[in-house]
């Protein structure tokens, strides 16, 4: 059997097929890490580079759900990034927010949104539309660790949060 991809791996395959599944292939690829964030912290976007992080540390749950939560939270923040490269305002560094403009462009690239009193739009999960349209996208390895996380997947949602409003 093959080896299973890395979080690192997951992070990059998500990445490329996303942009290519939902974003036209528009998204310039920032610097991309699959770190350890604080607590409550899901994924960070910054626009100085640009970098995504998303958090692999000690997320918990089964094998299918680690791997579905770093796919959403990638596309939790490749929507800032897409927002950043568009020009929408809210989306520097110091205080990432998620207020109407964040949920239009989320809902424009494949995320329902949940309201978190005090954050604003930013509990996110990616519709079965998406889900299945990065599947369509995804080379065979990044296919077969989805398959089982994204059926775990539709309907979760998970706090994908930068830093409160
Ligand atoms: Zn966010």
């Amino acid at each position: 059997m093959a080896p299973e991809l890395s979080d690192q791996q997951i992070l990059e395959k998500c990445f490329e097929a996303w942009n290519a599944a939902l974003f036209g292939g528009s998204l310039r690829t920032p610097e991309l890490v699959a770190g350890e964030l604080a607590p409550g912290v899901g994924g960070l976007f910054g626009s100085r580079g640009p970098r995504i992080t998303v958090d692999a540390g000690e997320l918990g749950g089964s094998r299918g759900e680690r791997v579905a939560r770093i796919a959403s939270t990638t596309l939790h923040e490749m929507v800032h990034q897409w927002q950043d490269e568009a020009g929408q305002v809210g989306t520097d560094d110091a205080g990432i927010v998620h207020l109407r403009t964040y949920r239009r462009a989320a809902m424009d690239h494949g995320l329902e949104c949940e309201w978190r009193q005090g954050h604003g739009w930013d509990v996110t999960r990616p519709t079965a539309e998406a889900w299945l349209a990065l599947m369509d996208a995804a080379d065979p390895e990044l296919e077969r660790a989805l398959v089982a996380g994204a059926l775990e997947a539709l309907g979760r949602s998970w706090d994908a949060g930068g830093p409160a409003m």
